[in-house]
């Protein structure tokens, strides 16, 4: 950011609602299937067809509402937006009015020190979140004389999170994005697939003279399916504006898409000449109604937020941020994690295993945590005997989880048969390590000239000899001990 100046960014997130049918009729709520197959005359906008509101869609709303400690507003409406467009089979899309179902909530993110002047967290109002439906999809480029329409995905239940403009940053804004991306996930109401568009962003970006009371006009930048695309094309456009605020010139309302390949955003419609919606009520749907009691459910039904569990995890472990959060990327990941912590009694080592071995099986099998083969309690043995320091990690690594992962045996068992536990009386490593100094007078000497780094070379010849069974850590210091006396 140019010195003199200050961003001011605003979010709106379309997060789709992982129910199983969609907002306003019984089709299945899916991804993948055969063109227009998953549809019916209420999603298909057919004359006389009526819509009946999802309870699904609307607990989950509520839940995400609660999540953000929103304002659920006990009486909210549908209206009618009314647009043209060919996805679009109704002539309007089913969206909510003036009084959305959660408003005035907030989400906490790291603030970008850089901007703020200062470290520390800060609060992201949410100004309101609210239920509508998704439109179906365009292809223009199935062949060159015809546009192709999929309305699959008509009538999908969206829930629209607007937040307020209060993010500083591109930073800021990828972190918030992140941390929103984080919590629909961990609440289980959405897939969180940013390339198939159940996660969607629009950012809002206005630039102003530092200190300046009101905003700069702003730019709304769309197309942005991925973390790394938000941050680029913020920062662009914020470089962009700065540009021609510095020359003296104004910058226009507009809308513009990113183009990741050309690495800038483009101009593609001029807000002034906005659309008039001519919202109206929905007169097909009653009043969206919600109960205390069914507040109070569903607050006492919240599980614990990823953030919550990421702060927990730093403290009772000492967890790095970025470790904390790579565990809590699914909260199924987050509950093996969990669960191999408490059973192993180790937190850090449960950590690295699930950073280390674990999500390297993942990766190369293609899987997700739900099909991994070895359950928390079987992984545990062996992180314990690890960090018992019975077992080498390498020889853990490398000779039981293998065998782990066959689904065969337990830790314990296959350490017994094979022999692998580690060695820890001093008596043999003793002997090892002054086998290894009579054999290597040079690097003795050295050391002894003050080359330290030789140390290392020594060690691994003790190991070595020790066939990868010998505790390193006593091989230190028994080495250690050895080098001072001769
Ligand atoms: P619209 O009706 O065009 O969507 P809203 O008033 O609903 O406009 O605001 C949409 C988003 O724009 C919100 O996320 C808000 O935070 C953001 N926003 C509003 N004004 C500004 C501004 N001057 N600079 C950056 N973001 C803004
Ligand atoms: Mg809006
Ligand atoms: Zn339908």
């Amino acid at each position: 950011m140019k010195p003199g100046y200050e961003a001011v960014i605003g979010l709106e997130v379309h997060v789709q609602l992982k129910t199983r049918s969609k907002m306003f009729c019984a089709c299945r709520n899916q991804s993948g299937a055969p063109p227009n197959s998953l549809t019916c005359p209420v999603c298909l906008g057919l004359p006389g067809a009526l819509p009946t509101l999802n309870a699904e869609a609307v607990r989950m709303a509520l839940v995400l509402g609660l999540a953000v400690e929103g304002t659920i507003q006990p009486r909210s409406a549908f209206y009618r937006k009314q647009y043209f467009y060919p996805d679009l089979p109704k002539g309007y899309q089913i969206t909510q009015g003036p009084v959305a179902l959660v408003e005035e909530g907030h989400l906490d993110v790291p603030g970008d020190a850089r901007v703020r002047g200062k470290e520390g967290p800060v609060r992201i109002r949410i100004e309101r979140a609210h239920l509508e439906e998704d439109a179906g999809k365009s292809h223009h480029d199935l062949d060159a004389h015809h546009s192709h329409v999929d309305l699959n995905r008509a009538g999908v239940p969206l829930l629209e999170i607007v937040g307020a403009p209060d993010l500083r940053s591109a930073q800021e804004a990828s972190d918030y994005l992140k941390a929103l991306h984080r919590l629909v996930v961990g609440l289980g109401i959405c897939d969180g697939n940013l390339e198939e568009g159940s996660f969607r962003c629009d950012a809002n970006v206005s630039v102003r003279k530092a200190g300046e009371a009101a905003f700069g006009t702003r730019v709304e930048v769309k197309n942005l399916n991925s973390f790394r695309f938000v941050r680029q094309a913020l920062e662009h456009e914020i470089e962009r504006q700065t540009a021609l605020l510095e020359a003296g010139e104004a910058v226009q309302m507009e809308t513009r898409g990113w183009d990741a390949s050309a690495g800038e955003t483009r101009g593609q419609r001029s807000k002034e000449a906005a659309m008039d919606y001519r919202y109206f009520p929905e007169p097909d749907l009653p009043l969206l109604t919600i109960e205390p009691e069914e507040i109070t459910a569903a607050r006492a039904a919240l599980p614990e937020l990823p953030d919550q569990r990421i702060r927990r995890w730093q403290e009772a472990y000492g967890l790095g941020l970025d470790e904390a959060q790579t565990l809590a990327q699914s909260p199924a990941f987050a509950t093996y994690f969990d669960e191999l912590a408490r059973l192993s009694g180790s937190g850090r080592g449960a950590a690295a295993w699930m950073l280390g071995e674990v999500s390297r099986t993942l990766n190369e099998r293609g899987i997700s945590i739900e099909a991994f083969p070895v359950e928390p309690k079987k992984l545990a043995e062996l992180v314990r005997l690890v960090d018992a320091r019975t077992l080498g990690f390498g020889t853990a690594k490398e000779q039981v989880f293998p065998v782990l992962l066959a689904g065969e045996g337990s830790a314990e068992a296959i350490v017994a048969q094979k022999g692998l536990a580690q060695i820890r009386d001093r008596g043999p490593i003793e002997a090892l390590v002054l086998q290894v100094l009579t054999a290597h007078p040079g690097p003795v000497a050295q050391i002894k000239g003050g080359k330290e780094s030789l140390k290392g070379f020594l060690v691994g010849q003790v190991l070595k000899a020790g066939n990868g069974r010998l505790d390193a850590r006593l091989v230190n210091e028994v080495l250690a001990e050895a080098l001072a006396k001769s």
